[in-house]
């Protein structure tokens, strides 16, 4: 098993898209700088797509002219077409993501067309990218099942993924969007997919905590061989399909979780719970981590006095 696992901050992004309020663009830049000063070397800052169908990304451009750039941090840009992907490389993003989403019938409700037109987009991108010197990688959604077609058989998923390593990305994830994954699917399906997909290619997961099973679904991914997690800030990030739902893991719960295993992230824990605390505030709602209110391993308390 891994000694170290890199975490992706996911909050900025895919955390933030379900906020019913649109944060301010210099609330969405502190997040960001919190986050990275607290350890954080991949941050998905906002997404290229269109503002009238995802108001809170409608600052994207300005969030990244208003970031400061450390050495060594990739600002991640999602991005689901071409123009997107124009988008992301003229504000500077070092890093773009597409999703591409396993189930056909969600990748027209999400994108407007079917999965493999999407895989297409996703060649091309891949293909500009490279040229403009920008890494780019891919995420197959709604990997662990779909609200419109139910189970997602792992054959299915294999072969989208397969399709997408084609594009010799540095890492393609597996995403459980709508939170209905266990420990024993991401163990059979993460295994399935790094046997279709090159050695050479990273394994990413990216899980929501929808029905409470995100954190176990996280180590169990961890010990079937993957080496980046998503996670977002406190948890937010809601599920579109259930409305009252947790967000994503918690970043704050996985960090504490992997830390006691032994796995290191290189984040430091404490910097991330006041990061919770500060969103929390920002936001004006309580999050749903639980690092943020039960705190680190206690300090140790003196003993009462004789
Ligand atoms: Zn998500």
């Amino acid at each position: 098993m891994m000694r170290s696992v890199e975490i992706v901050e996911v909050g900025p992004r895919d955390g933030l898209q379900s906020e019913p309020g649109v944060l301010p663009t210099a609330a969405k830049i502190e997040f960001i700088e919190r986050l990275i000063a607290a350890g954080v070397r991949r941050v998905e800052v906002t997404s290229f797509v269109n503002p009238k169908r995802v108001p809170q990304m409608a600052d994207a451009e300005q969030v990244l002219a208003g970031l400061e750039r450390r050495e060594g941090v990739h600002y991640v840009g999602l991005v689901l077409n071409r123009k997107g992907l124009d988008r992301a490389l003229a504000a500077g993003c070092n890093e773009v993501g597409m999703a591409v989403v396993a189930s056909d019938t969600f990748n027209r409700r999400n994108q407007g067309v079917g999965t493999d037109e999407s895989i297409d987009a996703w060649l091309e991108i891949a293909k500009a990218a490279r040229e403009a010197g920008v890494r780019a990688q891919v995420t197959v959604s709604a990997a662990f099942g779909c609200p419109f077609e139910g189970e997602m058989p792992v054959a299915r998923v294999v072969d989208v993924a397969r399709r997408c390593a084609e594009a010799g990305p540095f890492e393609i994830a597996l995403a459980d969007t709508i939170g209905v994954g266990v420990p024993a699917q991401v163990t059979e399906l993460v295994t399935a997919v790094r046997a279709a997909i090159p050695a050479t290619t990273r394994l990413r997961a990216h899980f929501h905590n929808t029905r409470n099973t995100g954190l176990a679904n996280a180590y169990a991914a961890v010990q079937a061989g993957v080496t980046t997690l998503d996670a977002s800030a406190g948890g937010i990030g809601g599920c579109p399909f259930a409305p009252a739902a947790t967000g994503n893991i918690p970043t704050e719960d996985l960090v504490y979780m992997l830390g006691r295993s032994g796995i290191e992230t290189g984040i430091d824990l404490d910097a991330l719970i006041a990061t919770g605390k500060w969103l929390q505030e920002t936001l004006g709602r309580p999050v749903p981590g639980m690092l943020v209110k039960a705190g680190n391993f206690p300090r140790l308390m003196a003993p009462p006095a004789a």
